[in-house]
């Protein structure tokens, strides 16, 4: 069995069938069914990862600063901060 190096959820990978080549200048076109699944559009962010000869593409999602999580997320100061976070900084303040 595998696990997704990212979530640690077992996977089983799946062909979509969809074979493209590489540009001149190292380019690939996601194909707009993969896009949809991605639920990605044109300026999104894709990060790579690579584990084991394969590379897995993955939506990009601003994550906090501090402790990583993507709920909540708020810029501030060019920085992401969750709702856990904003509040315990915010309880800092109070003592
Ligand atoms: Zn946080």
């Amino acid at each position: 069995m595998t696990s997704c190096p990212l979530c640690r959820k077992v996977i089983i990978m799946q062909s979509t069938g969809i074979v493209r080549k590489i540009d001149e200048l190292g380019r690939i076109v996601l194909p707009q069914e993969l896009r949809a699944k991605l639920d990605v559009g044109a300026k999104d962010g894709i990060e790579f990862y690579w584990q084991d000869n394969c590379l897995l593409l993955k939506k990009h999602e601003p994550a906090c600063t501090f402790c990583g999580s993507a709920d909540g997320i708020v810029l501030y100061e060019g920085k992401n901060i969750c709702k856990v976070c904003r509040e315990k900084i915010t309880n800092l303040n109070e003592t």
